[in-house]
């Protein structure tokens, strides 16, 4: 039985960089995938600048368009927006971003094992066995980078569900050219398009991906809030229509990131920012937290265990904890929101955008921040 150092299950944006820095220390580390790449990944593609400015190589050949402005709505009566030097969003496609990735840390001697899907992990000996649709191998670590569903972390028992998963419908549309040229060079978000969330339109090279998201639990007729938003940016043609929808984690595990030897990165974890459920930056950040963490204990187990919880600690998972109770005024407090975003909407867009940039990130005093704010306008 072939034995890595490193087995990450999931080449997605958070497994292929944790490989990519991996292999860059020397690891050993194999890539197991359950489809053969480049496959379609359901997301809007809007990949933030705080994510694209740390990636390690030149993403430029995958890059579909460009947004240095973006246009936040609020209903027809609201409406900011925010110019930076650099883009605020980068348009990609998951399938050859992704495969991107996984290709870079092919060159740097990464395994990849596609069409493997894992369905068994057992521990002994301070090792972990996988056993995959094709083969079995053995690893001293497993990195679970599989996604929302994340069979691994199931496998290696976390059986509870402690995430908050929140629906979330994208459709790929090609739309008339008259409709196309009116619409390519906008992205935006519609706050509130859907009851505690928002759709946007991300215009790709030559059609739009446009979808909503609700950051609540409860059932919601996901389709009928998009088709209502296709009207509210004027699209009554559509010439080919795919519909995706799926989950996106938005609030972090509550029963730890590692057990055994298996450790939980990206939405595997539930990194995904809770305000926007952005979450390739976050994923390819935890992906390299991990890595660092494996290649700074020198392939210790303990050791790296206790230093990618540090690392998670130092930023990401304090971030995400300001975010989510920002996620939960924001969306559930609609009318006093309302009354703020009327006042201070600009600034709030412009803060939006200086941590899409990774130049600030949710003050960790936002509670106080908002009810001195409130107090403000209402005495
Ligand atoms: C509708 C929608 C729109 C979104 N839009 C955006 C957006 O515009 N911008 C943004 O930043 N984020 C967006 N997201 C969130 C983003 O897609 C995820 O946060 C991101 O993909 C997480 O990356 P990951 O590497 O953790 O997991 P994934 O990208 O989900 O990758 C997981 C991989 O694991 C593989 N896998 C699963 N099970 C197994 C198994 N048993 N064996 C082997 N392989 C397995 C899968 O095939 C997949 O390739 C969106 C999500 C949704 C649902």
């Amino acid at each position: 039985m072939k034995h890595f150092d490193v087995a990450i299950i999931g080449s997605g944006p958070s497994g292929a960089s944790t490989a990519f820095h991996l292999a860059k220390k020397g690891i050993s580390t194999v890539i197991i995938e359950k489809e053969k790449l480049p496959r379609y990944k359901t997301c809007g593609g809007g990949f933030v600048f705080r994510g694209r400015k740390n990636m390690p190589f030149d993403i430029s050949n995958v890059i579909e368009r460009e947004f240095n402005t973006v246009d936040i709505f609020l209903g027809k009566k609201l409406h900011f927006q925010t110019v930076r030097k650099d883009p605020t969003i980068t348009m990609i496609m998951r399938d050859s971003f992704d495969n991107l990735i996984v290709e870079e840390a092919k060159k740097l001697g990464v395994t990849l094992l596609e069409n493997n899907k894992l369905t068994a992990i057992t521990f002994k000996d301070k090792k972990a066995y996988l056993t995959t649709s094709e083969t079995e191998i053995s690893a001293s670590f497993v990195i679970a980078a599989d996604g929302a569903l994340s069979p691994t972390a199931k496998m290696a028992g976390w059986d509870k569900e402690t995430r908050k998963l929140i629906p979330a419908l994208e459709y790929e549309v090609e739309v008339p050219e008259e409709d196309f040229n009116r619409l390519k060079d906008e992205v935006r978000f519609d706050i509130d398009a859907i009851p505690y969330g928002y759709a946007w339109n991300f215009p790709k090279k030559n059609h739009l991906s446009v979808g909503v998201a609700s950051t609540k639990k409860a059932k919601i007729n996901l389709k009928k809030y998009y088709q209502e938003y296709l009207k509210t940016i004027g699209i009554t043609t559509i010439l080919k229509e795919s519909q995706h929808g799926f989950q996106i984690p938005i609030a972090p595990r509550t029963d730890g990131f590692v057990k055994n030897n298996v450790f939980l990165i990206g939405d595997a974890a539930g990194f995904a920012d809770p305000i926007t459920a952005e979450g390739i930056s976050n994923a390819i950040y935890s992906g390299v937290l991990v890595a660092e963490a494996i290649s700074e204990s020198n392939l210790h187990l303990e050791k790296a265990k206790e230093l990618y919880l540090e690392k998670l600690e130092a930023k990401l998972l304090p971030e995400i904890k300001t975010a989510l109770w920002l996620a939960k005024w924001f969306y559930e407090q609609k009318t006093i929101r309302n009354v703020m975003l009327k006042k201070y909407g600009q600034r709030f867009s412009e803060a939006m955008a200086d941590i899409f940039h990774g130049e600030r990130s949710y003050p960790k005093d936002i509670k106080q921040a908002i009810t001195k704010k409130i107090k403000e306008l209402v005495f």
